[in-house]
């Protein structure tokens, strides 16, 4: 064996690169590790660069050590195979040659998972998740710090919200999602559901591990170890309650976000997993007896390769980063297979924009708990259907509905339903409904009812879908309304670039999916030389705390219940339908309550039709948007006789019709806001019927013609306070002769 022989690789670089305007007398071990980094993908912004610290050829054989780095790469066998066929071909002139190489001490042909591998890590023939017990929790909380005598933050508090929040908004959609597949989920941190005060006095669940183990009455053996410092405590009592659990833990999870700033608005920092080999005696071997490296890298693969994909299909250039080892207590105290997540990074702007983007995180949450169940069942996996999209109620009790159809994951085919229908808001009745997509009510007259689908297989039961709602008046002749629900959407704020200010369009918020527990105020700082000093002066993206610990309201999918709920006190008739099941509505129909929310998709081209022949018929209609804009104008002129006018048509939210009316405006736990209310202009012979205070522009239009009628809203009747009486007077005011 001789150590290498440096003129022997310039000479085989030369060969290599001809033709390549290469500096040759400068190739070296120094450009095998730089080769090596670009193989891996590697970013100097997050990675130490490869160093080879040695070379040996001997006949053949080839052996390279170099640093910690290329330990942190995921190895395949041919991504593997692959590189030692180059650093052959570099080091002897052909792709034959026995290469092995080194990150540290470890051979990196070692670290190739059984997740690379296509591997299943247990015997089980599961299909879903039943019977396993999984700790997955949001990182760090409100604790108490001594010195300054207050709660206060962990992390910083960025881009409208703050880790501590910000991870707790995933854990709960993946405990949902790990329950609906038949899992236990334990936490230490209090969830969702734990709204009363703690000891902070902010809701429990804002609140650290360390006092939801006090509250709970846990050992303060597991909560109580660093004499004051409570952010130790915090920190270390997760991994020692883990321990401290009777029942068998499969896995545990630490979800947090990563610090790192790309300094530029386009860079994304992507998605790290972190696991550590050792315990803190040395021990290289979990409860089970199986080897930790193994075992935990095994894990991390498993949900960062899903991550990845998934959210590649949203975000191409989605970054993998590191499954590295290293030594962290929340991954190095759990005696189960554990890793620390780091999602995304919540300092950068350009992971951000994804990140406040609800159906990203959705997605998000979906892979993390598709990274489990593979993790967990292999092959065997059967991944849960996507939610129920759209679906109907027709007056003669037929329920309808599509199934999902998840185009990433064939397993996922829903292989019955459940129907959940309740009669005046009372229990919710189920119905399992084998291979239709319908089912047929039996509807009593004053009676209301609601109902939603979820859809479901072998892998377990999806979300929720929409709300569908229907009442028929005991009196046969009243008159009967459609509810068309059209508000389907969900999206994250606008934002800007220029050179010198960067981040959320000043007054533009998320339509959230339901609700956020995560957003906690506005950006404030929007300079992106503005640099981070300490938490409480955090740089470029930082944001108020005016609503940290509230829950936003967004797109709650139950509109035509809450318009059916006072159609019915009207004493009127009616059905509802997602937009996407719409059919035109006949004769039956004395009007159509079309309800577009803060849609930004405009009204497809089968709703606009089916919208103007009903019109055309004689048809009443009510629709409510905001945005008007988005709808196209000919049609709107010509069928809902307004056009837009004004963006941003009231900061005051203050409207006048017949009577006063507050339009929310700013996120709130109480319902619906808008950030876009629009002016409208009326088209001949329409009459404006509410204006807008400040701005002293027209907020709504109506129009009655020798036959038809509409009325049209530059602003979601849902965000005003007072819903009830808006919606009844434009409910009147349709239904007069
Ligand atoms: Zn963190």
């Amino acid at each position: 064996m001789k150590i290498f022989d440096l003129s022997k690789i310039i000479a085989l670089a030369l060969l290599l690169t001809l033709g390549s305007p290469l500096s040759y007398a400068q190739i070296g071990m120094r450009e095998l590790g730089d080769s090596l980094m670009a193989y891996t993908g590697f970013s100097r912004l997050w990675s130490p660069s490869v160093r080879v610290k040695q070379l040996r050829v001997s006949g053949d054989n080839v052996s390279v050590r170099t640093n910690q780095t290329l330990h942190d790469f995921r190895w395949t066998d041919q991504n593997l195979d692959s590189l030692c066929r180059k650093v052959s071909l570099w080091t002897l002139g052909h792709e034959n040659g026995k290469v092995t190489i080194y990150a540290g001490s470890t051979d990196i042909r070692t670290l190739i998972t059984d997740c690379a591998r296509g591997i299943s890590s247990s015997p089980s023939k599961a299909k879903d998740l039943t019977e396993r017990n999984i700790v997955l929790y949001p990182s760090h909380g409100l604790y108490f710090n001594r010195d300054r005598a207050e709660w206060i933050w962990q992390r910083a508090t960025l881009w409208t919200t703050v880790e501590d929040l910000y991870s707790q908004e995933y854990v709960r959609y993946i405990t949902r999602m790990l329950e609906n597949a038949g899992a236990n989920v334990f936490s230490p941190r209090a969830g969702l559901d734990e709204r009363h005060p703690g000891l902070s006095g902010m809701p429990r669940w804002t609140e650290g591990a360390r006092y939801w183990l006090m509250h709970q009455q846990a050992d303060s053996t597991l909560w109580d170890l660093y004499d004051g410092n409570e952010y130790k405590d915090d920190m270390k009592s997760r991994g020692l309650w883990v321990n401290s659990l009777e029942t068998d833990v499969d896995l545990c999870v630490a979800l947090h976000t990563d610090g790192l700033d790309s300094g530029d608005d386009s860079t994304i920092v992507g998605t790290l997993v972190i696991y550590t080999a050792k315990d803190d005696d040395g021990n290289t071997v979990l409860r089970d007896g199986k080897d930790r490296e193994k075992s935990n890298r095994n894990l991390g693969d498993w949900i960062q390769t899903q991550l990845t994909e998934d959210l590649r299909t949203l975000a191409p250039e989605w970054t993998r980063r590191q499954l590295k080892e290293a030594n962290y207590c929340e991954s190095r105290v759990p005696v189960v297979p554990s890793i620390i997540l780091e999602l995304l990074s919540h300092k950068n702007m350009a992971d951000m924009r994804y990140g406040l983007d609800p159906a990203f995180r959705f997605a998000a949450c979906r892979a993390v708990y598709k990274g489990i169940l593979r993790y967990l069942n292999g092959k065997e996996a059967v991944v849960q259907p996507m939610p129920v999209h759209e679906m109907a109620i027709a007056p003669d009790g037929t329920i309808r509905w599509t199934a999902p159809i998840d185009s990433l994951e064939p397993s996922a085919t829903p292989t019955y339903y459940m129907v959940y229908v309740r009669a005046d808001e009372g229990e919710w009745d189920v119905q399992q409904v084998e291979k239709k997509t319908e089912l047929k009510l039996n509807l009593q007259r004053g009676v209301q009812y609601d109902c939603y689908v979820v859809a479901g297989n072998d892998g377990g039961l999806s979300m929720p879908g929409p709300m569908v709602s229907t009442y028929l008046a005991p009196d046969e002749k009243a008159p009967m309304a459609l509810i068309v629900d059209a508000f389907d959407d969900v999206y994250g704020p606008d934002w800007f670039a220029d050179s010198t200010f960067a981040g959320i369009v000043p007054g533009t918020y998320a339509c959230e999916s339901d609700f956020t527990c995560a957003y906690i105020g506005e950006q404030w700082d929007y300079r992106r030389a503005s640099i981070w000093t300490n938490d409480d002066n955090c740089g470029w993206g930082a944001c108020y705390r005016d609503h940290a610990g509230q829950l936003t309201v967004g797109n709650t999918r139950d509109w035509a219940m809450r318009h059916g709920r006072a159609l019915r006190q009207m004493k009127i008739s009616y059905v509802s339908t997602t937009a996407g099941l719409m059919t035109e509505p006949d004769e039956r129909f004395k009007m159509v309550d079309y309800i577009c929310g803060r849609q930004r998709r405009p009204i497809g081209e089968t709703q606009k039709a089916m919208l103007a022949a009903y019109l055309a018929k004689g048809g009443r209609l009510l629709l409510s948007t905001d945005h008007f804009s988005a709808i196209d104008p000919q049609w709107a002129a010509r069928n809902l006789h307004a056009s837009f006018y004004a963006a941003r048509a009231t900061r005051s939210g203050r409207i006048v019709g017949k009577r006063h009316y507050q339009l929310l405006l700013t996120p709130n736990e109480e319902q619906l806001f808008t950030c876009t209310p629009e002016g409208l202009k009326i088209a001949e012979g329409a009459a404006v019927m509410a204006t807008y205070r400040d701005m002293r522009c027209p907020a709504a239009v109506g129009f009655k013609g020798p036959k038809n009628k509409t009325l049209v809203f530059g602003f979601p009747l849902e965000a005003v306070t007072d819903f009830d009486k808006i919606y009844t007077s434009s409910i009147q005011w349709l239904n007069e002769q």
